[in-house]
């Protein structure tokens, strides 16, 4: 089970696409952290085989004092005990906020690499204060080194982005700092849907250009980059796996994914807890068992077999795809039982770069 839990809504970033972004920003209390930290028991005490992976999510979350993650650091302990070696912890921030003191408060609760955001082009994301994105990212990103955090970057594919997908791949290929990339396409939620953010939406033609342009220089590099989603897609396709792939193509994640906000509203994961729809009940008043009977997780979960009998039924790269993330089709579409826009820029992609490697994964060979 995978818990996306918003340590704060507020943050110190100006990304002009911000899909969190919220007029009255809220923090994680400890009251609220507990109840998650308690649903995250009850899945590892219902099941020895089960492991639960935390993200501790923004907003930004290192917003938040260390001497609240030294109380977040106790509470794990006193709600899972024994569990805890089962449980891990992740975090996606800008990391501009990392300084030696609070790299030591978090380390004990990271298990796993802080994913950081950040962007070649400076009018896209900045921060707020005297010190330029860059200025501070650099000096954080040495912070994190110097005190054993390990890091990945993700990366918001965006129309400049596409244009010069070339330049972006080369530059991240070759920086020093940069061991790991997921690149992501912008969807249009919070101030992503409106304002200046306009102008750097992409069409589906578009992700499918950067996909099949950014799969060239994976080529050219002999497959050694790694940088989602190209590393799971050949493994998908020429190791056989694509129900290793992540959640967005997987169709799933009703059951393998909650997101918890600030003020204790649980949803299927964080973007949902963006659009605030399809809530599953709150950590006040739902145990794992009300989760599992909730009536907009099991609406979620009728949309695999919809998708499957309908829209994609004639679909060659089902087992790839599953009609991608079901907020995306919301997004679009004002429901979820529709694929996804992206659809068009995958096709073309599976059929120009995968294609020539093998036939595709047929849906019987995949569970
Ligand atoms: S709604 Fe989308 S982003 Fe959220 S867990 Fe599902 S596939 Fe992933
Ligand atoms: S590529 Fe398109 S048709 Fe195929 S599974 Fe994905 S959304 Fe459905």
């Amino acid at each position: 089970m995978n818990i996306i839990l918003k340590m704060s809504t507020a943050c110190n970033g100006t990304c002009v696409y911000c899909s969190a972004y919220k007029e009255k920003p809220q923090h994680l209390s400890l009251q609220v952290a507990g109840r998650a930290l308690g649903l995250a028991a009850e899945y590892l005490a219902a099941d020895r085989r089960e492991h639960v992976h935390i993200i501790l999510h923004g907003g930004e979350p290192l917003l938040r004092s260390r001497r609240y993650y030294e109380a977040f650091n106790r509470l794990i302990d006193e709600r899972l005990g024994s569990l805890r070696p089962r449980l891990s912890v992740a975090m996606q921030s800008n990391l501009t906020l990392l300084t030696e003191p609070k790299a030591h408060s978090i380390r004990p609760i990271l298990t796993r690499p802080i994913g950081t955001s950040y962007d070649i082009y400076p009018d896209v994301r900045e921060i707020r204060g005297k010190r330029s994105l860059d200025e501070a990212w650099y000096r954080a990103m040495g912070v994190a080194r110097s005190t054993g955090l390990e890091t990945g970057l993700v990366y918001v594919v965006h129309s400049q982005t596409v244009r010069d997908t070339e330049k972006v791949w080369t530059f991240f290929r070759n920086h020093p700092l940069v061991r790991s990339v997921r690149f992501n396409p912008l969807y249009e939620e919070g101030l992503g849907k409106c304002g200046e953010a306009q102008r750097l939406g992409i069409t589906a033609e578009q992700w499918g250009d950067f996909l099949i342009r950014g799969w060239r220089m994976f080529e050219r590099d002999g497959f050694r980059a790694a940088f989602a989603p190209f590393t799971e897609l050949l493994n998908a396709h020429v190791m056989r796996r694509p129900d290793q792939m992540s959640c967005s193509h997987k169709g799933e994640c009703f059951d393998t994914f909650i997101g918890v906000d600030p003020d204790g509203a649980i949803y299927n994961c964080g973007r949902w807890s963006d659009t605030q729809e399809f809530s599953f009940g709150t950590v006040f008043d739902s145990g794992r068992e009300d989760l599992l009977r909730s009536p907009a997780r099991l609406g979620l979960s009728r949309r695999g077999k919809l998708l499957a009998e309908g829209d994609c039924a004639d679909c060659q790269w089902w087992t790839y795809c599953h009609g991608g993330c079901p907020n995306d089709a919301y997004l679009e579409h004002g429901t979820v039982e529709a694929r996804t826009k992206w659809c068009e820029g995958y096709l073309a992609f599976f059929e120009e770069c995968l294609r020539p490697l093998g036939e595709p994964v047929p849906r019987e060979e995949v569970a």
